[in-house]
């Protein structure tokens, strides 16, 4: 498979408290190269539009209020085989359940407050992409 986008947010939690160096240098060190950046501050119809996929859920109104309390970091990010490798590296959503060496792993406070999204499928990262992006930015 060749090159391939995906999305990372780096999450409130470690936004907040300072990790978003840490984390960007840890996925360049896994190959990954920086499309795009930006920071944001979601607002509500944002965050219900990001995870629309979750609305309904119970957790769905007190993730919206994690991502809308604080600045994220938005990124759009390259490499081979982009969207299966950045789930590997973020590593599973509950820290408690993350693999060793995993950005939630080192990062994460908490299931919800877990440092970092990815997209799950290269449609999601693409759909992803464009909500955060305008194509002029991802030359
Ligand atoms: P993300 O989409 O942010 O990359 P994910 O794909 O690992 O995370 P999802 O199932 O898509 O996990 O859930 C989206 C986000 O909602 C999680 O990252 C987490 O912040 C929050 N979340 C998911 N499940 C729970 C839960 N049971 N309790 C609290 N928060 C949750
Ligand atoms: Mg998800």
């Amino acid at each position: 498979m060749g090159s391939e986008r995906t999305l990372a947010i780096i999450k409130p939690d470690a936004f907040g408290s300072g990790r978003a160096g840490k984390i960007v240098a840890h996925l360049e060190s896994e190959g990954f190269r920086l499309v795009a950046a930006r920071t944001v501050r979601l607002n509500q119809e944002g965050a219900e539009a990001f995870y629309a996929v979750h609305r309904g859920k119970p957790f769905f109104a007190s993730l919206v209020d994690f991502m809308t309390s604080g600045t994220v970091l938005t990124l759009a990010l390259e490499r081979k085989d982009a969207v299966a490798r950045l789930r590997e590296v973020i590593g599973a959503t509950d820290p408690a359940e993350a693999a060793p060496g995993t950005i939630r792993a080192l990062y994460a406070e908490s299931k919800e407050r877990n440092a970092i999204h990815a997209s799950d499928s290269l449609d999601n990262a693409r759909a992803e992409i464009a909500f955060f992006f305008a194509g002029v930015e991802l030359a």
